[in-house]
């Protein structure tokens, strides 16, 4: 399956982000959310990818498990920062070995990077999603930001990046997780306005404690509305009305995104599988 092909149907498209584990433990936990999750029929499951450059092979090797074994359909993140041409020709030739055909083409966070590792073959992500559309195969993505990339000096300056990358190639993008569809909504109508026309797929993450929600939130530079932050305030130590609050707080946000037009959702699962199946079922039941 191309994402590209299957996000032309008009029919929603509703997905789960991965990162590949470190230990066994974590490993067996996520293929237990992986059984979990598969039972809601996602239409793909993404792999993140370390922009160290460090460790590529663990996100190939992912993606072929839940490819072959859990019968997944797979878009493999693919950061370029550190690798050279040649390396990123391999990881493809990999990901191509084992029918994997859908890549999320990504820079990566330089401050991940290693001065050594370091090369200079790349220094943003349309070069990449140009690299893999001349040498064809993928069905390529990329990331945007709906509250503007930390680093760019406005979102009207970053739109103009981001359609550099739609003009490369990127047939769709996802989002950066948000907390306010307000800026989904306003950032679409700028993108489309600046000529961004492909599908631009949510990115939803239940926060789960007060300390997540400040990391992600001064990480990532994205905005808590109020009735957020007072229900993470309110709930912070109990685990079972965190989990109640945060669940119901982006359910609510998915079904108005979807309501809105948006084509699918895409959820951020930490590897972990509760959540993202509470609010997918709140979700489908209520359209
Ligand atoms: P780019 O599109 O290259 O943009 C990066 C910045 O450069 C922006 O500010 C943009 O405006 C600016 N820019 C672009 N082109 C130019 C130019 N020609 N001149 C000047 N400025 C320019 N990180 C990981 O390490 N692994 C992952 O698996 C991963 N998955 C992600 C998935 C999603 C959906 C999202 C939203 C992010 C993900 N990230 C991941 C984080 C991402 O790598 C970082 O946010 C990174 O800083 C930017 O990556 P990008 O692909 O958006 O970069």
């Amino acid at each position: 399956m191309k994402l590209s092909d299957r996000l032309k149907s008009g029919t929603k498209v509703y997905s789960f982000e991965f990162y590949p584990p470190k230990t066994a433990e974590d490993t067996a936990k996520l293929f237990n959310t992986a059984l979990e999750l598969k039972a809601l029929s996602p239409d793909f499951v993404s792999v993140t990818n370390s922009s160290s450059g460090v460790t590529p092979y663990r996100t190939v090797a992912l993606c072929g498990v839940l490819k072959a074994q859990f019968g997944l359909e797979i878009v493999a993140h693919l950061t370029c920062l550190a690798h050279t041409r040649t390396e990123i020709a391999e990881i493809c030739s990999g990901l191509k070995k084992m029918d994997i055909n859908n890549v999320l083409a990504l820079r990566g966070d330089p401050h991940n990077v290693e001065a050594g590792a370091r090369r200079s073959e790349y220094s943003y992500a349309a070069q990449l999603v140009a690299d893999l559309k001349r040498d064809g195969g993928f069905s390529i993505g990329g990331a945007c930001y709906p509250e503007k990339h930390p680093e760019a000096p406005s979102l009207e300056a970053d739109i103009v990046r981001l359609k550099e990358k739609v003009d490369a190639g990127a047939e769709y993008l996802i989002t950066q997780l948000f907390f306010d569809n307000a800026c989904y909504f306003k950032f679409l109508d700028k993108a489309a306005a600046a000529g961004v026309r492909v599908p631009v797929l949510p990115g939803l993450m239940p926060i789960t404690g007060y300390k997540q929600m400040q990391n992600f939130t001064k990480m990532m530079q994205v905005g808590v509305p109020d009735e957020l932050r007072r229900g993470i305030e309110r709930w912070d130590g109990d685990k079972d009305g965190m989990f109640k609050f945060s669940v119901e707080y982006a359910s609510r946000q998915a079904r108005a995104l979807l309501a809105g037009g948006a084509p699918g959702l895409h959820l951020y699962t930490l590897n972990r599988s509760k959540a993202a199946m509470a609010i997918l079922k709140n979700v489908k039941t209520a359209i």
